[in-house]
């Protein structure tokens, strides 16, 4: 069976893309890199969600020889010109603050109309290949920032996303549902016939 790694200490993203690699029927076996303890972290350098994600998948598909898959993803504010963005994970300053995070960007946006407030998660999955091979594609969730946080599903920014067409938050959705809507989810199920010709085709 051919062997993918994914660029993600996060084991809740590796049974995620397994769930969607095995609902595909692809004969692919996903590992964390985890389980590879001499990659190191790379450093997300680039300047979009793509860039960073090819940037840990290369890296990641260098070091250990397999086929690598890296996301990127964040929340993008059209009243802040696309901000935080790549800059989502560390918008207060601390990285991975989640709470300070969101309080800052409501804080921001506070004086903000409901009509002017849409804003989307975006996530950037890519596939890159030991001999350089890549490829990236990209997965949204449209919704409208609420002014104050709802729902304790999730993490990130997930209270304050209201979903188009929903009146819930991503943080009010069960997993299930999240997955079946999320920039993440969609992303890594564009990915498949990525997988299924660059990847399973080579076992
Ligand atoms: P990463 O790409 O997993 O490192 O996520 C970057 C940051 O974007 C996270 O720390 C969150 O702040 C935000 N983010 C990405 N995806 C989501 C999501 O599904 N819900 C809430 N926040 C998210």
């Amino acid at each position: 069976m051919s062997r993918l790694v994914l660029a993600t200490r996060n084991t809740h993203k590796v049974t995620e893309l397994q769930q969607i690699l095995k609902d595909a029927g692809l004969a692919v076996e996903l590992v964390g890199v985890d389980a590879f303890p001499d990659v190191p972290d790379v450093p997300e350098t680039g300047l979009t969600f793509a860039a960073n994600a090819l940037l840990k998948a290369h890296a990641v598909a260098r070091a250990t020889g397999l086929p690598a898959v890296a996301d990127d993803s964040g929340l993008c504010v059209e009243a802040l010109n696309g901000m935080p963005g790549i800059f989502s994970a560390r918008w207060s300053g601390t990285h991975g603050d989640d709470r300070a995070n969101l309080e800052l960007l409501l804080a921001q946006v506070s004086d903000i109309a409901v009509e002017h407030r849409a804003a989307y998660f975006a996530c950037a999955a890519a596939l890159a290949l030991p001999d350089g091979t890549e490829r990236v594609v990209e997965g949204r969730l449209n919704g409208t920032l609420t002014f104050a946080p709802r729902g304790t599903g999730g993490f990130g920014y997930d209270p304050i996303l209201q979903v188009d067409g929903d009146s819930r938050t991503t943080a009010e959705l069960t997993p299930d549902e999240k997955n079946a809507v999320s920039h993440r989810g969609k992303a890594f199920r564009a990915l498949v016939p990525i997988v299924t010709e660059l990847v399973t085709d080579r076992s």
